[in-house]
């Protein structure tokens, strides 16, 4: 677990700049708290290369998982914590999460990824009402 301003950071996926190349879909760690966001510890050294790699050929973009095979569920096995949460309180805070990331994503002017997250929100949303019924 990477902790940061006390908080534990959340697991996700964006895009990174690396001068004038994006690397999308890179593994990365958020903080929920003062929303700085770093490489996932996991992926650092391949996101490094890449990035100067994909930098130095000149290119705009590139996609992470293209080139790093990282089973996802590893990378994140250690900073994805739930079960014991009540279900509602966990789409909750994943709402409250996607929002954060959203004005990230806004800041950076990713608008692929703000896409993605404006359809996780919808979901979520849809989910937390469905439980809310329940309840
Ligand atoms: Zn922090």
């Amino acid at each position: 677990m990477s902790f940061c301003c006390g908080a534990s950071m959340v697991g996700t996926k964006g895009t990174l700049k690396h001068y004038r190349t994006q690397v999308h879909n890179v593994p990365l760690l958020f903080c929920p708290v003062c929303h700085r966001v770093e490489v996932h510890y996991k992926v650092e050294s391949e996101y490094e290369i890449l990035a100067e790699y994909a930098h130095g050929d000149g290119v705009t973009d590139v996609d992470f998982q293209d080139y790093v095979l990282e089973d996802e569920s590893a990378i994140f096995e250690n900073v994805i914590n739930v079960e014991s949460e009540d279900p509602l309180a966990i789409v909750q805070s994943q709402i409250d999460m996607a929002l954060d990331l959203l004005a990230v994503a806004k800041q950076i002017e990713d608008a692929k990824w703000e896409r993605e997250l404006k359809k996780r929100l919808a979901v979520m949303s849809q989910r937390r009402h469905r439980l809310q019924q329940k309840a």
